[in-house]
């Protein structure tokens, strides 16, 4: 233990949630080691820094290594022996069969075994298919350890994670070890006691209103399916709208208003109905496709799930389509793709519909420049060969017949649209994220076409 008798903590990889959650940790007075094999990432820590964007977590990064409570290393044999929990935050990626890889998961584990001390207890914070812990819990028993297994989802989302970690809505814990769970709810506590202190460090300003904050214990099953069900519901609720997007582009109707018709309802909610390009990133593809083998495997086939997928991998090319029934053939045309990170405040490129669209378009044949203010590097490895990265949204749109805005990070929302029009050479103006008003576009001369949403011309 460390001063004020805070459990000192290991967290096994040093990803977009690992090193988020150390960080913080780090900041509310807890030593915490960072462990990953990824030298550069590790390097990025010494330094001081993130290896990604994320609104105020340099600053955190910086604090935890300058006070020595945040350390940075690729040792298990450095880190487990000494730590009271041990959490593992390793990535989840999915199989080509849609399943779950757990490879990482379970060689964490594995070399976790060589090292925990009896009383410790291990942490789940990665996404797993439920009947994980079940296994690891086997494999602990098989090894002699004695350590606790506690699932606890992580339910930040890049580009505000600290904001939802500092001001959450709820933490969820699950097992049969009701002190190992108050153990590990006593870590969210103390990081919730200090978190003005650690908001002043990142520099955050606390939300007006304070979201409902609750400490969920659960069974290690409800716990672990708690995570899937989570993003399943949220990704179904975008495919939802993109459906009737669809609908409505062959009706007049505007998607936009349908959904502030139908959000009004309590019942119902506005947030996650926006249509557009659909979901991407690291998360909500893969925990779809993870939830959708694993539920399969039990026997319990999930169709809404399945068919939520399709739609969503059907968004970008549908998009393309759209526009070039107004726009003709790619051949020969000039094309700005606005956007990659999968969304605005992150530089997480990861299944990003900005690259998807870039690189539909560039195999069919058009001349393809691309920007984004944080995740052109990242995005740069999944771009085809053909598409041109620029550094500027002048450069970017420079000449060509369309823009494609797939990301609304403010830099594009704010831009001077009458200038775009004149740095343009084509009119066309594609919002494939319903982010601009209609009226505004068309204002400054350019031909406005959204998903779902009719011109008004
Ligand atoms: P990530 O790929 O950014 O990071 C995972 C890290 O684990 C990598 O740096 C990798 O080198 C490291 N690693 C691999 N094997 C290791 C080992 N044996 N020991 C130590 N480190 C090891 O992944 P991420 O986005 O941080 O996601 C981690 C988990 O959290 C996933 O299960 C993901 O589904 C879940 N999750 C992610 C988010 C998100 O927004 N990124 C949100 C909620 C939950």
């Amino acid at each position: 233990m460390t001063k004020q008798n805070h459990p000192t903590i290991t967290i096994l990889g040093t990803g977009y949630v690992g090193l988020t959650t150390a960080a913080l940790f780090a900041a509310a007075g807890l030593k915490t080691y960072v462990v990953d094999p990824n030298e550069s990432r590790l390097q990025a820590v010494r330094e001081g820094r993130s290896f990604f964007y994320e609104e105020g977590l340099d600053p955190l990064v910086a604090h935890g290594v300058k006070s020595k409570l945040l350390v940075p290393t690729s040792s298990y044999a450095e880190s487990v022996p000494h730590s009271d929990i041990v959490i593992s935050a390793v990535g989840t990626p999915d199989n080509p069969d849609g399943s779950s890889n757990l490879t990482y998961l379970f060689a964490a584990a594995e070399e976790a075994t060589k090292h925990l001390k009896p009383t410790a207890v291990y942490v789940q914070k990665s996404t797993v298919p439920v009947g994980t812990g079940g296994r690891i819990t086997k494999l602990f028993a098989e090894k002699g350890t004695g350590a606790a297994y506690v699932s606890n989802p992580e339910f930040l989302r890049e580009s505000t994670a600290l904001r939802d970690s500092l001001w959450f809505d709820r933490i969820v814990v699950g097992g049969p070890d009701e002190e190992a769970l108050d153990r590990v709810t006593a870590v969210y506590r103390a990081v919730h006691e200090a978190r003005d202190e650690i908001a002043g460090i990142a520099g955050l300003d606390a939300p007006d209103t304070l979201p409902a904050e609750r400490y969920m214990a659960t069974s290690l099953e409800s716990a672990e399916l708690i995570k899937v069900t989570a993003n399943a519901f949220l990704a179904l609720k975008i495919s939802f709208a993109n459906s009737i997007a669809k609908f409505a582009d062959q009706t007049g109707a505007d998607i936009t208003e349908v959904m502030d018709g139908i959000g009004s309802d309590t019942r119902i909610g506005r947030s996650f109905l926006n249509a557009g390009r659909g979901y991407g990133g690291g998360c909500f593809p893969k925990d779809v496709s993870g939830l959708i083998s694993s539920a399969s495997k039990h026997g319990a086939e999930q169709p809404i799930m399945i068919a939520a997928s399709e739609v969503n991998e059907s968004m970008p090319g549908y998009i393309v389509n759209k526009a070039k029934k107004a726009l003709g053939e790619l051949p020969g045309k000039k094309i700005a793709v606005l956007g990659l990170a999968f969304k605005s405040g992150t530089s997480d490129a990861r299944r990003s519909p900005g690259v998807k669209l870039a690189n539909i378009m560039s195999h069919d044949g058009a001349t393809v420049t691309a920007y984004d203010p944080e995740a052109n590097s990242e995005a740069e490895e999944e771009l085809r060969k053909g598409v041109t990265v620029c550094k500027s949204v002048s450069e970017t749109v420079k000449d060509v017949d369309a823009v494609f805005l797939a990301t609304d990070w403010a830099e594009f929302l704010s831009y001077d649209l009458e200038k775009l029009a004149k740095e343009m050479k084509g009119k066309f103006f594609i919002d494939c994220m319903n982010a601009f008003s209609i009226v505004r576009v068309e204002d400054a001369g350019l031909r406005y076409m959204g998903v779902g949403r009719a011109s008004k011309n």
